[in-house]
This record gives C-alpha cells, structure tokens and sequence, in this order.
C-alpha cells in the first residue's frame, strides 16, 4: 500500500522521540554531568532516543581502532637508556607502499663516519594528501608508524599546519599504549617485549656476553690455584695440564652457533649432491 514505508519512518522517529525523553527521567540531572563514564553510558549502545553531542565541549568517543593521520613513535622521555630515541629506522618501506606517495623520509648520516645510520634524519607526510588507509602502520616491520585518534586538524594554512615534519609527527610510546592499549598490547606479545625490536636485541647480546664473561671467569678462578698449571706438574700430569689450557676456547653460544653452521652446511652439501643427481 502506498505511503506505508513512510507511515513507518515516522513511527520510528516518534519513537526515537519518545525515547529520549524516557532515557532523560532515567538519567534525571546525571545528564548534564560531565564525567567521563556518564557520558560514556550515554553515548553507549544500552542508550536510547536521540543524542545531541555538544561538539566542540562534548566529544564522542572514538573505537580503538579508529584512524586518522599517521603519527611516530618515540621513546618515553622516562626511558632509562633511550630517552626521546626514535622507533623509526628510516628503513623506507612505509615510504614505498603509501598510495598517494605523501610520506618522504630523509636517512640519517653519522656526522663522523658519514655512514647511514638507522634514524629519520628528517621525515615529512601530507596529511592532505594521505587517505588514512593505514597501510604505513601495518607495513611497518619496526612498530614505529601507528594511525592517530586525533582529528582536529583543520587550519588555514596548508604549508605549516598540513605538512607534518618530524617534530609534529614524534609521539611519545606511552601516548600509543593510551590510545590503542589492546593493538600495543598484541603487538608486544609479536615483539616478545615492551621495548623496540633493536633495544630488546641489544639487551639480548648484552645478557648472553654477560653470561658467556661470568662462565670463562668462573673456571679461570677455579683453576688458577691449582697445582696443574705449573711447571713441575706439567710435566708429571700432561692431560691435565692440556685441560686446564683448553678449559675456555669459546663459550657455549659459540659452541651453539657453530653447530648451527655445521648442519646448515650438511643440509646445503645435502641439497647440492639432490640437484647434482
Ligand atoms: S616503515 Fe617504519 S621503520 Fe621504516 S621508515 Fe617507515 S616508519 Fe620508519
Ligand atoms: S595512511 Fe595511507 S595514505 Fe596516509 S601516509 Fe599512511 S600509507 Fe600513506
């Protein structure tokens, strides 16, 4: 029958209407509160009628998973060791699979040794231009480029508000683990650590040297005041004398990585001699 689709869309807008003042005696005087979860409540899905957000001093809040223009992450200015540090290793990927080309990176140089180093000596996005698709964080193999919540950025000036230098673009981890605390966390479980991929490996190298240094030092004292290393026994206790002196010839993480060699060098042999046949 004609008219009753918009017979419909009238109820439910009477309803809507009807509602809102229904969920307003249940919320009496809470409504005009500005606390957090009251406006939370409001804005959630067990809420019913029509809402009004008072945009600007109100805002609704945005899904975790919400994304606006790309931002990097930078070490906490607490962080013991790397204070401020970039997550970036300018290793350009985000560069190369950003569509509309809006990302440019400038490498950083070592000013003594003029070797690159792994850090943005500069880093530039337009954000007129990037659409906001993400692909810069979820290529990114250093967790380093993460979307932004923030949404406010409308000016006037195109040049200085809307060409993100390195300066606008560097936040703080912490900022990261705020906004999006379920990805940082998943991400920290992929990652094995809350830290960056390199300082984890570095902390890794530095416990293994240590490790290996306490082992070589611990037989060294052992051995030291034993009677086998000197001249007269020597002579009397060969093998022993031959223990003593091939008691460190490297440690077990280099006893572990040759073997790791030897059997990728049987497996190559292995492959060759298939092929060959
Ligand atoms: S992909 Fe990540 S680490 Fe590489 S340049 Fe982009 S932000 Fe930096
Ligand atoms: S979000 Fe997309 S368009 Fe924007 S910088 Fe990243 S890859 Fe480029």
């Amino acid at each position: 029958m004609y008219g009753t689709g918009l017979a419909k869309g009238l109820m439910l807008t009477l309803r809507h209407f009807v509602d809102s003042f229904v969920d307003d005696l249940r919320y009496g005087l809470r409504k005009y509160s500005h606390a957090t979860d009251n406006f939370g409540l409001r804005q959630g899905t067990a809420a019913k009628g029509v809402i009004t957000v008072q945009y600007p001093d109100e805002k609704v809040a945005v899904p975790e998973r919400f994304r606006f223009v790309p931002f990097l992450i930078v070490e906490d200015e607490d962080h013991p060791t790397r204070s401020g540090k970039d997550w970036c290793t300018s290793c350009g990927i985000c560069a190369k699979v950003c569509p509309p080309q809006c990302i440019w990176i400038v490498r950083g140089n070592d000013p003594d040794t003029g070797r690159p180093v792994p850090e943005p000596e500069a880093f530039f996005i337009d954000i007129d231009i990037c659409m906001n698709c993400g692909y810069c964080a979820e290529y990114c193999p250093f967790d380093a480029i993460k979307m932004d919540h923030d949404y406010e950025l409308a000016s006037y000036d195109r040049t200085s508000h809307h060409i993100h230098d390195k300066e606008k673009l560097s936040k703080p981890a912490s900022y990261w683990r705020d906004i999006a605390p379920t990805r940082a966390y998943e991400e920290m479980l992929v990652r094995g650590t809350w830290e960056h991929k390199d300082a984890a490996k570095e902390a890794r190298r530095g416990a293994a040297s240590a490790r290996a240094g306490s082992r070589t030092q611990q037989p060294q004292a052992e051995v030291q005041p034993a009677p086998v290393v000197t001249a007269e026994t020597a002579a009397a206790a060969p093998a022993a004398s031959a223990t003593a002196e091939g008691a460190t010839p490297w440690s077990e993480d280099d006893a572990k990585r040759e073997e790791r060699r030897r059997k990728a060098l049987e497996r190559k042999a292995k492959r060759a001699a298939r092929s060959g046949g």
